[in-house]
């Protein structure tokens, strides 16, 4: 066993851990990240929002993400069988970047942890995070890898172990989700689709015909390849029998549509599940730890959120953090955790409207008044802690509701 210490120790390589270390280690901090896998490794969530390109460019990281050629992404496309609404970024309200990316995480994530590399951040892969300990003076970190147990005591741990959740679960902070369990089945497919089919510069949800709670994603990349999902009630999914495989094919079945548009896809790698994936925790912070991303909490893939709040909350954080590293008294509820949930209620409201249908009447409405479209077209661009926009933070989900309602009757 042996002993390293740090001013911050990072839980993870993901986005919102490279993000943290590169931004604590650009203002000179000593930053040890500490990653269970070995990179380049799959992870699904491959939609970026405009949103994140602002946090990118805060960590100094999107020149290096340009160049590489990822797919260019300007918007969203919602097919309700046959019925289009499309939204492209360049029309919302708020100022900022009107474009992002489509990315196979495994490059993207990989291209993210060498810039916080460059920058100066330490990341040892293959170093599982099994202990803490936070009742001394410093915290107590214990990892697990091919150097052994060791024990590390930085200043500070910042979580960012994604779906790992790790201090949520060795503190006992998880705490389920107020949405019911869904779950998605999903691949990478070469789509072999024609050219003009349809608009690889968009994400494509598509909408079952006759159950608008079953959605599909089409995330087309720029090699050809495509990530493929369909999300559905546990329930609902299920009621499928077979392999994985031949459920992913069937799911496809149930929207026509899709199953037309993906007619000559052929898998690329094996079928994914992932099922009850929404959860919260009793707290975003506490004594020498804050949670970030995934791991403090995740609401629902419709609307490619997660890697944005991801970025957010370490942006937040890392600002939070340098303070109190030269000794500064940090209000962690207001400088952190405050303005981070501003933005994560936005989804909150947007997410419950997709699944009890108002987002979708509103989404769908053909008559919608212009400044309202770029107002609602902002959220979908991931601009949610733009304050401007009376669709978002906590009024978001009254707002919404009361214009899905003037959508019913106009
Ligand atoms: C079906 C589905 C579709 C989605 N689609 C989208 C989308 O289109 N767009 C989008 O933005 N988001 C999407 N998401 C969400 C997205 O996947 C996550 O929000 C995002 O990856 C969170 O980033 P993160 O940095 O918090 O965690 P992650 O990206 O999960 O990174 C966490 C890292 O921590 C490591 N780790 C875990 N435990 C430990 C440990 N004990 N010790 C050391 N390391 C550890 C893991 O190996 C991992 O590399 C989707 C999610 C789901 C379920």
């Amino acid at each position: 066993m042996s002993e390293t210490a740090s001013d911050v120790l990072v839980i993870g390589a993901g986005p919102a851990g490279s993000i943290a270390a590169a931004l604590l280690a650009r203002r000179g901090f000593s930053v040890l990240v500490l990653e269970r896998e070995k990179f380049p490794r799959f992870s699904i969530g491959e939609s970026l929002l405009a949103c994140s390109m602002e946090l990118l460019e805060e960590a100094g990281m999107v020149d290096a993400v340009i160049a590489r050629n990822f797919q260019f992404k300007n918007g969203a496309v919602f097919d309700r069988d046959g019925e289009f609404s499309e939204f492209n970024f360049a029309h919302k309200s708020a100022p900022g970047y009107s474009f992002t990316f489509q990315v196979p995480r495994a490059e993207f994530d990989s291209t993210l942890a060498a810039e916080a590399q460059r920058q100066g951040a330490e990341i040892r892969f293959e170093t599982e995070i099994t202990a803490v300990d936070f009742s001394g003076a410093r915290p107590a970190v214990t990892s697990r890898s091919a150097r052994g147990i060791e024990v590390h005591e930085p200043r500070f741990v910042l979580d960012a172990s994604g779906f790992g959740r790790t201090l949520p679960k060795l503190l006992g902070l998880d705490r389920p989700s107020a949405f019911p369990p869904r779950g998605a089945i999903f691949t990478h497919v070469r789509d072999n689709t024609m050219a003009g089919a349809f608009d690889r510069q968009k994400i494509r949800i598509g909408i079952h015909p006759t159950d608008p709670a079953v959605w599909s994603w089409v995330i087309p990349f720029s090699n050809g390849h495509a990530s493929v999902g369909v999300v559905a009630s546990v329930e609902h999914h299920n009621s499928r029998s077979g392999s994985a495989e031949e459920r992913f094919w069937q799911a496809l079945e149930a929207e026509p549509r899709l199953r037309a548009l993906l007619a000559r896809a052929e898998t690329v790698r094996p079928v994914g599940e992932i099922i009850g994936y929404a959860a919260t925790v009793a707290q975003l912070h506490g004594r020498h730890f804050a949670l970030l991303g995934n791991a403090a909490e995740f609401l629902d893939p419709v609307f490619s959120s997660g890697v944005t709040i991801a970025m957010k909350s370490a942006s937040l954080a890392a600002a939070a953090l340098a303070r109190q590293l030269h000794g500064e008294n940090v209000d962690w509820q207001g400088e952190f955790a405050e303005p981070l949930n501003y933005g994560v209620e936005t989804f909150r409201a947007f997410v419950a409207g997709w699944y009890d249908g108002s987002l979708q009447r509103v989404i769908f409405f053909p008559r919608q008044q212009e400044k309202i479209r770029r107002m609602i077209c902002s959220v979908l661009a991931g601009y949610v802690w733009d304050r401007e926009n009376p669709y978002t933070g906590p009024q978001a989900g009254r707002r919404l509701r009361a214009l899905a309602e003037l959508c019913r009757t106009n």
